[in-house]
């Protein structure tokens, strides 16, 4: 069964801008899709009104074959990260990724095991005892994804997480990030307006336009069957 499914999902704005028009998909469990596309072609809002952030004007989204339009994101069981993000300056890497385990009143010795397996898979063992302000950008966006995942969520999303960081830095990210959808397995949409990632990252692609879904494939089948020259052209394979 497919874990995340948008029907017709739907956003006009009260401005009557209309962001997504009628965006059909179908993410399995454990899947890891890349949503891809110019600014402005609805990337950010249609990942919002997965997490519940902002309503859903028309269509339907269920997650687990139950309808979300109406429930609230704490609610929903998703983890999301951002491109900018706020670790908690006087709490170590640790406490800053225990954080919503302690919430959740989850038994310390858990809390350890969780936050000691995300470290690792983040290669952030070293640092569990710095402060965020003695770490580099790309460990902190770590930290801020470990934060995200300790909880085993749903679904994982991500608004452009690597956009505030330099080009060297975002190509090693990249191996962050695939190693820990890998291992947790755990859903996975990530958003983002770079074509390298969007086709060296996910299993599928998807490529939007205006609000529209031009095409939804394998990177591979994208470079080889582009739909259109839109799509063609913005992936940047031989049409
Ligand atoms: P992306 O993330 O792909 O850059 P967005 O989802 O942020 O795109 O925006 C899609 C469209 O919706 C754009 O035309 C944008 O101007 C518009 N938009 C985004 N947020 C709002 C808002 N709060 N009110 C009105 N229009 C918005
Ligand atoms: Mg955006």
């Amino acid at each position: 069964m497919a874990e995340i499914v948008l029907d017709k999902v739907t956003k006009k704005y009260p401005d009557g801008a209309l962001a997504v028009n009628e965006v059909n998909l179908e993410i399995a469990d454990g899947e890891f899709v890349i949503l891809v596309g110019p600014s402005g072609c609805g990337k950010s809002t249609t990942l919002n009104m997965i997490a519940g952030l902002e309503d859903i004007t028309g269509g339907e989204l269920r997650i687990g074959g139950e309808r979300m339009n109406e429930r609230a994101p704490k609610d929903r069981d998703i983890a999301m990260v951002f491109q900018s993000y706020a670790l908690y300056p006087h709490m170590t890497v640790f406490e800053n990724m225990a954080f919503p385990l302690r919430l959740a009143k989850v038994d310390s010795t858990t809390v350890k095991s969780k936050v000691e397996e995300a470290a690792k898979i983040l290669d952030l063992s070293p640092h569990l005892d710095r402060k965020p302000a003695n770490l580099s950008g790309g460990q902190r966006q770590r930290v801020a994804m470990g934060r995200a995942i300790v909880r085993s969520p749903k679904a994982f999303l991500m608004d452009e997480p690597l956009s505030n960081l330099d080009a060297k830095l975002r190509v090693q990210m990249r191996t962050s990030v695939s190693k820990l959808q890998k291992r947790l397995g755990t859903t996975t949409v990530y958003v983002t307006h770079d074509q390298t990632e969007a086709m060296t990252l996910g299993d599928r692609v998807v490529v939007l336009r205006g609000g529209v879904v031009q095409q939804v494939g394998a990177p591979q089948h994208l470079y080889e069957h582009p739909a259109n020259l839109f799509v063609a052209g913005f992936i940047g394979s031989p049409a």
